[in-house]
């Protein structure tokens, strides 16, 4: 089977070239993870063991919960520079999604069309929340397209009935009017608007009615307040505009191609080196002569510094 692309690859190759090509044909990364990372990591293991099918609220939810918390936590480190993002945030944060929203219940019969089997979930949607559950971080490919990623959730709206996806996003912006709106025309959406798509219904139909953005703001404080708390949507995408953003995303599935096949050499982005607040990770060996490169790469893994470890989309790692 051919490779298959996600969001993550498409976007760094977007990115820079050179960095897409450090990080997924060599499979470099940092030892110690981006601490926001890391934090944003254990908070979405926590939210999906909320929805995890279970009803809504109950002791046993909110103790599987940390748990899921916990055990996300222990798979990395936090970074010094950032003290305030804690294990005790993490779950601070997670109990409060769970108080403000509710969760648990999903629609058994979609899920099963998607796995081809009896999921055996048959709980009952929570009658208080604007939406049922149809999927939980799942896992979805388009062979076709070389394309493939983990959609955080599905749902049906309980006021107009239509489905949508909806994504868990943690960052340390501000949820401002101009963060919302960059989910309106966002390559990622695109992507899982498609991937569910073909998954779950028949495609010619366009079923998913749009895009939900399930935004959760941390910061320095430490500690989680309810305005932290955002679900904004939906955002709608005709199927013009679906047309346009799928041609953006093959045309990039075709460059990651060219470049796995060593059709031309990786062209340095120097413009995105600096990034939210701080600098690509690699920037210490593209600032060296390009002589020195691969030599102070190899010595970087030799000392721990950096890992090689090959990214699996199904993994999200
Ligand atoms: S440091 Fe800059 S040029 Fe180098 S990989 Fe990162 S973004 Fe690309």
């Amino acid at each position: 089977m051919s490779k298959l692309y996600d969001f993550t690859q498409l976007d760094a190759l977007s990115r820079c070239e050179v960095e897409f090509s450090y990080r997924y044909q060599q499979h470099l990364q940092r030892a110690t993870p981006d601490a926001s990372a890391h934090f944003g990591s254990a908070v979405h293991a926590g939210v999906r063991a909320l929805f995890d099918g279970k009803p809504a609220g109950t002791y046993e939810d909110e103790k599987d919960a940390l748990f899921a918390v916990s055990e996300a936590w222990a798979d990395g480190c936090a970074s010094e520079k950032k003290p305030y993002l804690t294990l005790q945030y993490a779950h601070e944060v997670v109990k409060m999604y769970a108080k403000i929203y509710g969760v648990g219940g999903r629609e058994a019969d979609a899920l099963d069309r998607v796995t081809g089997t009896d999921s055996g979930v048959h709980t009952q949607p929570v009658t208080s929340s604007p939406f049922s559950l149809v999927l939980n971080e799942h896992y979805l490919e388009w062979p076709e397209r070389s394309l493939c990623g983990i959609v955080d959730r599905v749902v049906r709206s309980r006021v107009d009935g239509q489905f949508y996806v909806m994504d868990l996003k943690t960052t340390g912006l501000y949820l401002s009017q101009a963060w919302f709106e960059q989910w309106r025309h966002s390559l990622q959406a695109a992507i899982y608007l498609d991937l569910v798509e073909r998954a779950l219904f028949d495609q010619s139909a366009e079923p998913v009615a749009g895009f939900w953005v399930d935004a959760i703001h941390v910061d320095r404080r430490g500690y989680p307040k309810p305005e932290d708390f955002m679900r904004v949507g939906p955002f709608g995408y005709s199927p013009a505009l679906r047309s346009e953003l799928r041609g953006v995303v093959d045309v990039l599935v075709r460059r990651a191609q060219d470049l796995d096949q060593a059709a031309y050499e990786p062209l340095k982005n120097p413009r995105n080196c600096y990034r939210y607040n701080s600098l690509c990770s690699f920037f210490q060996f593209c600032t060296l002569e390009p002589a020195d490169r691969a030599d102070a790469m190899a010595m970087s893994v030799a000392s721990g510094e950096l890992v090689q470890e090959e990214w699996v989309p199904a993994l999200r790692r």
